[in-house]
This record gives structure tokens, C-alpha cells and sequence, in this order.
């Protein structure tokens, strides 16, 4: 059978709101053309983020009435603890209210002056909560990770010989502990591979390292192994999850992505005197070690989302459907990241429209495009989001100018995929009209979420 059929069926819904061109174009004009300041209500297909915004099962729901919302020892937390320790084999387990939460617990006890933290890529909460405590964040990913047109099966792998040289530069009493983020989310979502987890591991031994893995999207990471990596064809996701993290000292994880859950998260580990301090930690900043920074019916919803996420006629689907709206572009020649990742499609804007130069963010008008043309709202990751300026002011673009199209869990169907592909190759047809533009507002920090532009000339 080729169809791949969504595994669920629909229970409840909720109305999507229709606006024209005409209508869009004002909105547009209005907010500064910064999709991150419209209103959610006037966007049709929201692919800004995949973060929060999942499906919740019936299941899910009836664990929300069911949540224990005892404040010590709540019955809701002992099920979400079964369901942590059973996909990820750790000892502890503490909730939080996201995974940055968690990520300020562990570094705020770690980090510090004169450390060093590597990872693949970091996230950029993870970033900043290691940059906060004075520590430095270092980025070690593989060398072909770096190419967006070129394809490899684990584009997030960490770069071994990099990873030792670092370890023997910086000293590995400087090193608290070595990071892996699966899928590499600033990475285009590209996976990493069994072997390169197992590599990690056996340097981090070497140097008597800990080892934790940042695991927001583990489940998919897991079935990109079982699909592409060699001696697990046969072994069932659960399998491949446990034995990911059986290498590993510790995770932090965001239940927002593969808990499919609308808030949460969680730290686990096996270190009983690092849990302790992170536990005394969690009591000031977040709340009593049996409920975090979440109520007994998160718990719950968690506990029921972990359950459902090692589903392989799930993954299969959400795998397969982010590919397939990768397919239907490549097929008509849009440029982007290959292969597709886990959670989303990254345009390359630079190939995308060539005549728009990076000083006039390119990214940045394909996405105002989509909007214009179709009521999708997406994500510029480029000159907007990571451009910084030299001292006569002038732009330094980063590497990479793209725009993420990131796939919400379980939220929308097929004919919503097919109607995203064929905006976007709209847009892409007419691209020679596509315009640049400029800044007309931006804040000192993280300037993407509020700045407001004009058309170039
Ligand atoms: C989302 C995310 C985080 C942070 O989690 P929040 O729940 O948003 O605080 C950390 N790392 C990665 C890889 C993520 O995708």
C-alpha cells in the first residue's frame, strides 16, 4: 500500500478562519509584515512552530480530568515517572514547565566561568542558559551537516574528532558534561545516528565525562535509526529509544515536542547527588519535586503522550508526511534542505530568490510571501533571526538563509499538506516578483520576534 493514512481519526475540531489576498495584504501592512505579530486567528495553516501546538488524544484529554492534583505524592506524578523511566531507563526524574526549565536547573548548577559545554548544535534556550551561567556553549556538529543540498542519513551527528580535540584543549575538568540534541532541531532536524551516540559515549569514558542527550524529539530520532541505520531494521522503536539512552549520564527533554503535549518537561538522570541538588534547585525556582513547575493533569497528559510517541504506525506517518510535502516541492524544483528532517522542511532562500540580497532578507520575504498568497505562516531562520553587524553597521548574514516550515503534531491532514505544497510553488513560480525589504523597527535583543519592516524601495 502506498497511501499512508493518518492513525487517528478526528473527535473534535476547530474551525479554521478563511481570508483573502486583499485581506492578508492589510494584515500584513499592519503588523510590520513580522508574521510572529499576527494574530494567530487570521493565519490559516500555522507551521511556525511544532513546539506546544500537538493534537491531544482522547486519552490525553481524559488524563487532564483524571490528573491527581495533590500537592505532595500526587498520584499523577508516579504514573508520569513510570513513563519516563520506562522509555529512558533513568533513576530520577524531575518535572519543570518546559525543557528550558530543566536546561536552567542543570547549568545553573554546572556551568559557570572558565566551563565549556559541547554539543552538536545547541538549541538556543540551551545556549543561553549555559552563556547565562558564564559558561561557553561550543557547537561540534559533522562536517556535512554544514550542506544544505547535500544528503546524508544522520546530518546531526557530532564530529568525533572534533569532540576529542576539544576535550583535550580545554581540559576535561572543564568539560561538566558533553551534549546531544536528538533530532538536531537547529540543524534542520536531522538525526543522529546509533553508532555516533555510542562514539560519544565511549570518549566521554575515556576522559570520565558525563554524558547527557538535550532529547526533545527522541522518538523520531529513534525511528530515523530503525529506518535508516544498519542492525536495527528489526528492533521496535521502545527498544531503540532504551538503548539510546542507556548510553547516556542524563537528558533534559520539552514535552512540548515528542510528549505531545500543549506544555511541559522534564529532567532525568542517573547521578543521585546531581539529582539532589537539582531537586533543592527545582523547590525554589519551579515547586515541590513531585509536581515541578506543572499541574497532576499535565502529569498525566505527559505520561499518556510518551506512551502514544513510540507508535510505529505514528512515526511512520509523521515521518513520511513531512517528506512528502519535501517531495512534492523538490518535484517542482524548490530548493531546500535534503533530506527532510524530523519535525519540519527548511527552505533555502538564498536559492529561492537570488535576487534579493541578504541585506534584504531574503528569508524573510518568502515568508511574507506564503502569507500573502496562501494564510501560512512560517518561520524565517536567517539574516532576520541570526544577522549581526560589523562596527561601520554593516550586515554579516549568517551561514544559512532559510525558512522553516515546522509540522505541528497530529493537527493537520493531508489535503492541508497539499494545499501548503501548492502555495509554495505558486510563490516559487513568481519568485522574479518577490521583493526585498528593509527594517523599520528592531529591538536591541532577539530582534525577529518583534521588528517591523518596510518594502525595500
Ligand atoms: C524546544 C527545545 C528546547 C527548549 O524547550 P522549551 O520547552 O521550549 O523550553 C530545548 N532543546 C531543543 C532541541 C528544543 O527543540
Amino acid at each position: 500500500m502506498t497511501t499512508i493514512i493518518e492513525p487517528f481519526r478526528i473527535k473534535s475540531v476547530e474551525p479554521i478562519k478563511f481570508t483573502n489576498e486583499t485581506e492578508r495584504k492589510t494584515i500584513l501592512k499592519d503588523t510590520g509584515y513580522n508574521p510572529f505579530l499576527i494574530h494567530a486567528d487570521d493565519v490559516m495553516i500555522d507551521l511556525l512552530t511544532d513546539s506546544g501546538t500537538s493534537a491531544m488524544s482522547s486519552k490525553q484529554w481524559a488524563g487532564i480530568m483524571d490528573g491527581d492534583e495533590s500537592y505532595a505524592g500526587s498520584r499523577s506524578f508516579f504514573r508520569f515517572e513510570e513513563a519516563v523511566k520506562r522509555i529512558t531507563g533513568m533513576d530520577f526524574v524531575i518535572p519543570t514547565h518546559q525543557g528550558r526549565a530543566a536546561e536552567k536547573i542543570l547549568f545553573s548548577i554546572l556551568g559557570g566561568k572558565g566551563k565549556f559545554f559541547p554539543n552538536n548544535t545547541h538549541f538556543d534556550t540551551t545556549r543561553a542558559n549555559i552563556e547565562y551561567s558564564g559558561a561557553e556553549a561550543v557547537d561540534l556538529l559533522c562536517e556535512v551537516g554544514k550542506h544544505p543540498e547535500e544528503k546524508a542519513d544522520f546530518k546531526g551527528n557530532m564530529d568525533l574528532d572534533k569532540l576529542r580535540a576539544f576535550i583535550l584543549e580545554k581540559g576535561p575538568e572543564n568539560i561538566p558534561l558533553v551534549f546531544i540534541t536528538i533530532t538536531n532541531n537547529s540543524g534542520g532536524g536531522q538525526p543522529v545516528s546509533m553508532e555516533n551516540i555510542k562514539g560519544v559515549r565511549k570518549i566521554c569514558d575515556e576522559f570520565g565525562l558525563k554524558f547527557f542527550i538535550d532529547a526533545c524529539r527522541f522518538a523520531e530520532n529513534a525511528y530515523f535509526i530503525k529506518i535508516r541505520e544498519k542492525g536495527y531494521e528489526s528492533k521496535s522503536v521502545l527498544e531503540i529509544c532504551r538503548e539510546l539512552f542507556s548510553y547516556a549520564d542524563g537528558m533534559t527533554m520539552s514535552a512540548k515536542k515528542d510528549a505531545l503535549v500543549n506544555i511541559g518537561g522534564f529532567l532525568a538522570l542517573n547521578d543521585d547527588k546531581l539529582a539532589m541538588n537539582c531537586r533543592n534547585v527545582l523547590i525554589v525556582t519551579e515547586g515541590f519535586p513531585t509536581y515541578g513547575g506543572l499541574a497532576g493533569r499535565d502529569l498525566e497528559a505527559i505520561a499518556q503522550g510518551l506512551e502514544e510517541i513510540t507508535d510505529e504506525n505514528y512515526l511512520h506517518y509523521r515521518i513520511r508526511s513531512v517528506e512528502y510535502l519535501g517531495e512534492k516541492l523538490l518535484a517542482a524544483g524548490v530548493p531546500l534542505i535534503e533530506p527532510t528532517g524530523g519535525h519540519a522542511v527548511y527552505l533555502d532562500a538564498k536559492r529561492f530568490c537570488p535576487h534579493i540580497p541578504a541585506e534584504e532578507f531574503p528569508g524573510q520575504a518568502v515568508s511574507i510571501a506564503l502569507y500573502e498568497k496562501g494564510g501560512i505562516r512560517a518561520c524565517e531562520i536567517g539574516s532576520v533571526m541570526f544577522g549581526k553587524y560589523d562596527e561601520k553597521g554593516k550586515l554579516i548574514p549568517p551561514p544559512m538563509e532559510l525558512v522553516r516550515l515546522a509540522i505541528p503534531r497530529r493537527v493537520y491532514t493531508q489535503s492541508h499538506i497539499d494545499y501548503v505544497a501548492e502555495i509554495i510553488i505558486a510563490v516559487f513560480n513568481e519568485r522574479h516578483l518577490l521583493k526585498g525589504y528593509k527594517l523599520s523597527y528592531e529591538a536591541p535583543m532577539l530582534r525577529h520576534f518583534t521588528a517591523r519592516f518596510e518594502l525595500a524601495d
